[in-house]
């Protein structure tokens, strides 16, 4: 039994079947006995479509009502997800970053988290349930003055939950890509070929040391300074390594 972050990108949240195909997934991890915090993205190109729908409407949005519209994206995949969750049984609760206690810097758009508040969250896994978190978003502290929901930068739920994994002192923190080509899938461990290779920490250092733009460079950044446990699941010898191919995508971030 294991304390397990696991981050699911847009694409795997895409649509109500693969909504289902994630909560299914959950529900077998949980079987195993694990605690699962999950974090996901905004569903498929959510993101893009609501920055369009702003800029169609001002062509330099105010950063902090930015914010406040993509920080949405995410709190629509969490509530799916966790009802997604409660429709096959499993007990599960949605938060948002402010409500999961993800405290950033006060900068709208690129903020950096400067501490995860775990009481709640941790309250929440003793009572058994999953908890569902949306990533790339947080709260500014408001010392300065009223708190503001805030968000990391693109691609950042990679970011919330290496973040969340080190809070937490998780046993491994599992980024689910929604990258197709960028890793190599393992066919007899992965049958639904959207379901991308996992990956533990220690890949990921190994992916960064590469310059592989598959995460968030800020996830990468916390995984190193806060020691983020490698994955307790040991890698088959024989399964291929997450190695890079062509065709990737620009970085983001
Ligand atoms: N939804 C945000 C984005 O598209 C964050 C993320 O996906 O990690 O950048
Ligand atoms: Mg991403």
């Amino acid at each position: 039994m294991a304390l397990l972050v696991q981050k699911f990108g847009g694409t795997s949240v895409g649509s109500v079947e693969r909504i289902q195909a994630v909560a299914q997934r959950i529900a077998a991890s949980r079987e195993q006995g694990h605690d699962l915090v999950i974090v996901v993205s905004a569903m498929g190109h959510t993101t893009d479509e609501l920055t369009a729908l702003a800029r169609a409407l001002c062509p330099e949005p105010p950063q902090r009502e930015m914010d406040m519209l993509l920080a949405t994206g995410e709190q629509v995949s969490i509530a799916l997800l966790a009802m997604a969750l409660h429709s096959i049984g499993v007990p599960a609760v949605s938060m948002t970053g402010p409500q999961v206690g993800i405290v950033t810097e006060s900068a709208h758009g690129r903020a950096r988290i400067l501490e995860v508040r775990t009481e709640r969250l941790r309250k929440r896994l003793e009572e058994g349930q999953v908890v569902v978190v949306a990533g790339f978003q947080g709260t500014s502290s408001g010392s300065a003055g009223t708190p503001e929901i805030t968000t990391l930068g693109r691609g950042g739920s990679d970011t919330s939950a290496v973040a969340l994994a080190a809070a937490l002192g998780a046993d491994a923190c599992e980024i689910y890509t929604d990258v197709p080509g960028v890793l190599t899938t393992d066919p007899r461990q992965v049958s639904d070929a959207q379901l991308m290779e996992e990956v533990s920490c220690n890949e990921m250092l190994e992916l960064a040391s590469l310059g592989a733009a598959v995460l968030h460079p800020r996830a990468v950044e916390i995984a190193r300074n806060y020691g983020v446990p490698p994955v307790g699941r040991p890698r088959r010898s024989d399964a291929p390594r997450p190695r890079l191919t062509s065709g990737m995508p620009p970085p983001i971030g």
